[in-house]
């Protein structure tokens, strides 16, 4: 399945094509790609080799879903018969229920029941795989995951690879480096405390149950801080499934407000749209902390939660730009882009999703800085200009305070203070 969204998806898809080229060569089997609407090579492919079944999984997604619904009748046409599995999610969409039998749209008690289900157990892989001698060989079609790649210029130059063995080596490396501390570090961009699975977990390279299975292990044979930190990481995979539930249960999410009366609001629109997102988008609002989030966006194809949380806050309240413009932007640029988690993520820094932050609840991008990047590592990491500026607290996030500003960094492109009041008083006249 061609992998929507970003050119930096799909590179990490085609890291993972070749993996499992390899993994299926050393078993006896053989990974044949095609590329086209799935509903006509499939049912090519199914002739051609004479196949009785088609096995898949299960999405979320409305556009994969009526992909597999239009895969489904052109096999059925045929005879032939698509078994699916829900191996995406831990939990599938449609398991959990409030007391009156509706979907979750609080994180709270979703999360409760989510922890309690039943989770599937890895599948062992199996180390043969029959398969005909014909598939084998290399006269029978298949391209090259390469076919369609898009010119390195287009991908983030700092990408990380994508495919099992990268993701395994970032399991690794969380895992013993940083997974007991998860719970403190987990909210410090400067000490890249998270595990960067998400490159992984949404292409499904590392299997979600996998993943499960060896955290619940590791928990148990751990000293209480770290049973405690892993049950933290734990629930942070639950909302991941938490925001699929949403997209599965009211798909047109992925196009309008949770609550509808935000599209009505008054986001800015027309040319000072234009600037104030381009401003935003490029990494020069002036606020390190927000400039640097989108800087490593531009250079890596991913961004720390809490910078996503910062940037997202940022240009919905300060600069009063509609959240749909952001969350397009992300998924142009994401490796893990995912609808689910990025529309769920976007409409809760934006107050229109379902639990979402208030909208009255404005981050503050200098003391956000302050917090969470006290030394001005991150910033210091991401934005050229400011590398060389000595000093902690605002000095590195509010550098216009400074005696001399340094002269190649935009100044400051709204006043926060000015632009949260404004931004508190559109919301009074939606109130009512
Ligand atoms: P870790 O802290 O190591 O967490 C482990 C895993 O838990 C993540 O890989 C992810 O699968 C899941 N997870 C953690 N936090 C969240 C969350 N808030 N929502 C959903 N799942 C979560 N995540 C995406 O996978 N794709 C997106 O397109 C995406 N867009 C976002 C946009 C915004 C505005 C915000 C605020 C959040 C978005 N997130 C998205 C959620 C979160 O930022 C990323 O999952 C996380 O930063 C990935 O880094 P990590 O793997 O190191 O996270």
């Amino acid at each position: 399945r061609r992998v929507e969204g970003s050119p930096a998806a799909r590179a990490l898809q085609r890291d993972s094509l070749r993996d499992l080229a390899g993994i299926l060569e050393a078993r006896g089997s053989r990974l044949v790609i095609r590329h086209g609407p799935a509903e006509r090579e499939l049912v090519d492919l199914v002739r051609e080799v004479g196949a009785d079944g088609v096995f898949s999984h299960t999405d979320h997604e409305p556009a994969a879903r009526q992909q597999l619904s239009r895969v489904k009748e052109a096999l059925g046409r045929l005879g032939v018969s698509l078994h699916l599995s829900g191996d995406l999610l831990l939990v599938p969409t449609t398991a959990l229920r409030t007391l009156s039998g509706k979907p979750f749209t609080v994180f709270t008690p979703f999360s409760r029941r989510w922890l309690e289900a039943d989770k599937p157990a890895p599948i062992p892989e199996p180390s043969e795989i029959p398969t005909p001698e014909a598939i084998r060989s290399s006269a029978f079609p298949s391209e090259s995951p390469d076919a369609q790649a898009e010119d390195a210029s287009a991908l983030p130059p700092s990408l990380p690879r994508g495919g099992l063995r990268a993701a395994l080596e970032r399991w690794k490396r969380f895992r013993d480096e940083e997974l007991e501390q998860y719970a403190e570090g987990r909210d410090r961009p400067d000490r890249d405390g998270t595990s960067r699975l998400s490159l992984d977990l949404r292409p499904g390279t590392l299997g979600i149950r996998r993943l499960y299975a060896e955290l619940r292990t590791l928990q148990r044979n751990s000293a209480p801080h770290a049973r405690a930190a892993i049950e933290t990481f734990i629930k942070e995979l639950a909302w991941r499934e938490f925001f699929a539930g949403i997209l599965d249960a009211f798909p047109s999410v992925a196009t309008a407000s949770f609550r509808p009366e935000f599209d009505q609001f008054s986001w800015v629109t027309g040319e000072e749209q234009t600037l104030r997102f381009t401003a935003w988008a490029e990494g020069r609002t002036g606020y390190p902390i927000v400039d640097a989030g989108m800087r490593q966006l531009a250079k890596e194809g991913w961004m720390h939660n809490r910078v996503r949380m910062i940037v997202a806050s940022f240009l919905t309240k300060d600069l009063l730009v509609h959240w749909r413009f952001g969350e397009a932007f992300f998924r142009s640029l994401l490796g893990d882009g995912d609808l689910a988690s990025n529309n769920g993520g976007w409409q809760w820094a934006a107050g229109s999703g379902c639990d979402a932050q208030p909208f009255f609840r404005i981050f503050n991008p200098v003391r956000q800085g302050e917090r969470f990047d006290p030394e001005g590592i991150y910033v210091r990491r991401y934005v050229g200009e400011l590398a060389s500026l000595s000093g902690v607290g605002s000095a590195i996030h509010a550098p216009w305070l400074l005696p001399n500003p340094p002269a190649l960094y935009p100044g400051p492109v709204v006043d926060h203070a000015r632009a949260r009041a404004r931004a508190l008083a559109a919301f009074a006249l939606l109130r009512h």
